[in-house]
Parts: structure tokens; C-alpha cells; sequence
């Protein structure tokens, strides 16, 4: 799988290595298992849904620039727990955080044997992110929104970047990527068109 995401346009040896590592069947139902490998979302439970690896890759590339490693990332949308064990080897910590507590509690279960010491997973609702361990050097969206919901934007450092998906219509979502630049100035780079589940508010 990770050849075919470096056939992709993937080069960051560290992304690749990462998602050669994580095994990806481990993370969704046994049922599914025969389409653990292919580039393509999975249904996770709760109307949810893992991402395709090809973008999980992209996102983080995109994140990390030509960084080998980042410092603190903040994941909103835990799902099943892929994406941010991926993003454990890839950075010093990792805080991700679900407003579903049934998909939170099976991400907490699957997790635990790989004993991952940089990972927090946190209940709750992302869009406010996460105050107490702020500032983040990156910040990752896996669910769209119709924008960048404000305490994310605040709660990233100078020169730290954040990747989302952000729905201009009910059909058309956007990846943006959002540089801080200064305390006041972010800039903001369309990176491509995708399809992700929706941002929403509150806990269930
Ligand atoms: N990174 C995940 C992708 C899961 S899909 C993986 O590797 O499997 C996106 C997830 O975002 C869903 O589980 C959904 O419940 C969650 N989500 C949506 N809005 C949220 C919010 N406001 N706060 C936290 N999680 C949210």
C-alpha cells in the first residue's frame, strides 16, 4: 500500500515508512478486512467512516513539509484510531479528539496493545480544540465544515499549519491548508477537491 501511495506523488520517506507500519485492517471490522489495502474509506460504525490512505498520506505530508518529525498535533475525529497512530510516528505528541464516545471508547480498545506513550485521545468536541494543551504545531481535520472553526485557527502556533476539508456546497469540499504566519496573518492554499464526513457540533 505504500508503494502504491508513492506511486501517488507521496514523498516523504518518513509518511511512507509511517503508513507501511500502521496496519490498517487492524482498525476496522473483521468483515472488511479483504479491503484493508485498497485506497478507499471504510465504513468505522456511527455513520463514520476511516479515510482513504492516499489522503491520510496527504494530509500529513502536507502538515510536515520537509520536517522529518513534528512537535504537538491535535487530531479532531479520533473514528477508529487510524489516522492518528500514524500521526504518532510522525510527531512528539499527538492529542486526538471524538465527539462520538461509542467510536472514542472502540478506538481506546484497538489502540491499547500497540501501548503508544505520545497518544491522548480525548471525548469531546473538536471544534472548540483542545485550550489546555495549546499551542499545536499542526492541526488535522478529518471531518468537514463550512469553515475553520476559530478556536483552531487561535490555537496554532506561529508557523504552524493546519490541514481540513471545508464544504463549499452539499456536494463540493475543498482540502485547505492554513499557514500561521504571525499572530494575525494565516495564509491559506487550496490543495484539492475531497470528500469527507461531516464537522458537527457537540457530543453524543
Ligand atoms: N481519522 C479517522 C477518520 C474518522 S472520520 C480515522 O482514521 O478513522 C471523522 C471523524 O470525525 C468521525 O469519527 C466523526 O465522529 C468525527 N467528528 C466530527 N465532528 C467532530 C467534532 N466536532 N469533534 C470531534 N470529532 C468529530
Amino acid at each position: 500500500m505504500a508503494q502504491r501511495i508513492a506511486e501517488g506523488g507521496i514523498r516523504h520517506h518518513g509518511v511512507l515508512q509511517a503508513i507501511a507500519t500502521v496496519p490498517r485492517h487492524a482498525f476496522i471490522d473483521a468483515g472488511l478486512s479483504a479491503q484493508a489495502y485498497e485506497d478507499s474509506a471504510l465504513p468505522i460504525g456511527n455513520e463514520q467512516t476511516i479515510s482513504k490512505p492516499s489522503i491520510v498520506a496527504k494530509m500529513i505530508e502536507a502538515l510536515l513539509k520537509t520536517k522529518p518529525k513534528l512537535g504537538k498535533v491535535l487530531e479532531i475525529g479520533t473514528g477508529c484510531g487510524y489516522q492518528a497512530a500514524v500521526l504518532s510516528l510522525l510527531a512528539d505528541d499527538v492529542y486526538s479528539v471524538e465527539r462520538i464516545r461509542n467510536l472514542h471508547d472502540s478506538a481506546r480498545a484497538k489502540l491499547r496493545p500497540y501501548r503508544i506513550s505520545n497518544l491522548r485521545l480525548i471525548y469531546g468536541d473538536g471544534i472548540r480544540g483542545l485550550p489546555q494543551a495549546a499551542p499545536f504545531d499542526g492541526i488535522i481535520l478529518a471531518a468537514a465544515g463550512l469553515g475553520i472553526p476559530d478556536p483552531l485557527l487561535d490555537q496554532l502556533a506561529i508557523g504552524g499549519r493546519l490541514i481540513a476539508p471545508v464544504s463549499r456546497s452539499e456536494t463540493e469540499q475543498q482540502l485547505l491548508l492554513i499557514e500561521r504566519v504571525s499572530s494575525q496573518r494565516y495564509q491559506r492554499t487550496v490543495l484539492d477537491e475531497v470528500f469527507f464526513v461531516p464537522l458537527q457540533s457537540g457530543t453524543i
